[in-house]
């Protein structure tokens, strides 16, 4: 039975977590003596597609029909159904997003599978299909046992690392059969987040808290962000304040992120903050008070005046890159 994985595409370019996805599939395919096949949706550029054959698709099917550039939940579940069904697919590989949550169970329940969601991990294959999945807002994880010969598994950012290799697989126009109640509810506004990194997709985040006083003092967050590719995020009582723009507040009640690095400044580490970023890859904390609680989950830390360190952190920063 092949690996079937849904591809994600923002603005016609492939999401990085969906390369990971790939890669994902890959690895469980290679195990299987099977194949990985990827399947997308919408506007998304040939030559894109064909690049997945690189993170090791073995082919790529494209729904190219422009009303699923909305992300409509049943006509995605839909076509996501209908790809597994035609290439007798045993497992299905899709990463987090907003789309995927919503519509994996759907997928499930259509396939007759079992689901499993945010798996931070490769399965283990020695005795059965075991995978880690985070539980408890990533504060701890759970081994679970898959059993049957269908599978959905949604993964986590970073589960794996994917490595570029291999050739561009070739594409294949994929109809799919959706009616217009597949489409009947409708997208009406988008507002887009600011800035050219987006936080969720970002590699790196510079995130402040209130321990940065005023949001005119945001000056030098920004420029760090910039010298290092990174986006900018921020605690809740900072966008409550309207600090910082609502789309950048981090945690329980706010966005979930998995970035390889997090810089948190004038953050003290309260446990909501950290169930949205402590299955970052590396913490690093710079805090005035020593007995701050965000030292306990960091990395590295840093003790003292973030409107020293930071600045000072920038300048090295500039010098070596
Ligand atoms: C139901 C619920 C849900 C919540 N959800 C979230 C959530 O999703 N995300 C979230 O962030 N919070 C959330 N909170 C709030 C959370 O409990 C904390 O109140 C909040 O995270 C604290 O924000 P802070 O660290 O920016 O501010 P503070 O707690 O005020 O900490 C400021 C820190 O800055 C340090 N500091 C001060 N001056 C400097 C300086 N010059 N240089 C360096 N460091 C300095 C201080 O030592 C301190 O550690 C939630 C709370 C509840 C009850």
């Amino acid at each position: 039975m092949s690996v079937l994985v849904y591809v994600e595409a923002d603005g016609g370019i492939v999401k990085k977590s969906s390369l990971e996805a790939v890669a994902y599939g890959a690895e469980i395919a290679k195990g299987a003596g099977s194949s990985a096949i990827a399947i997308a949706t919408g506007t998304v550029a040939e030559a894109e597609l064909a690049n997945l054959g690189k993170f090791g698709a073995s082919k790529i099917l494209h729904v190219s029909d422009e009303r699923l550039n909305d992300g409509g939940i049943q006509a995605t579940a839909n076509v996501v159904f209908q790809a597994a069904e035609k290439e007798s697919a045993g497992t299905l590989v899709m990463a987090r997003s907003s789309l995927v949550d919503a519509i994996a169970s759907r997928v499930a329940i259509k396939l007759g599978a079992s689901v499993v969601t945010n798996v931070v991990d490769l399965p283990d294959t020695s005795n059965g299909f075991v995978v880690k999945r985070g539980v408890y807002t990533g504060k701890a994880f759970a081994n679970v046992a898959v059993p049957g010969d269908k599978k959905v598994i949604t993964i986590a950012k970073n589960a794996i690392s994917p490595v570029e290799s291999g050739d561009a697989a070739t594409v294949e126009a994929f109809s799919a059969n959706l009616s217009d109640a597949d489409f009947a509810v409708k997208r009406t506004k988008v507002e887009k987040a600011e800035g050219d990194i987006l936080l969720p997709e970002a590699d790196k985040v510079i995130s402040g808290g209130r321990g940065l006083k005023a949001p005119e003092n945001w000056g030098m967050i920004e420029e760090l962000a910039k010298t290092l590719g990174a986006a900018t995020a921020c605690s809740k009582p900072v966008s409550d304040m309207e600090w910082r723009p609502h789309h950048e507040h981090v945690g329980q009640t706010g966005i979930k992120i998995s970035p390889t690095l997090y810089i948190a400044v004038g953050i003290s580490g309260a446990i909501q903050h950290l169930a949205g970023v402590n299955s970052s890859k590396v913490i690093v904390v710079i805090n005035k008070d020593a007995e701050a609680p965000f030292f306990k989950a960091a990395d590295y830390g840093i003790v003292g005046d973030a409107f020293e360190v930071v600045p000072k952190l920038t300048e090295a920063i500039k010098e070596v890159i």
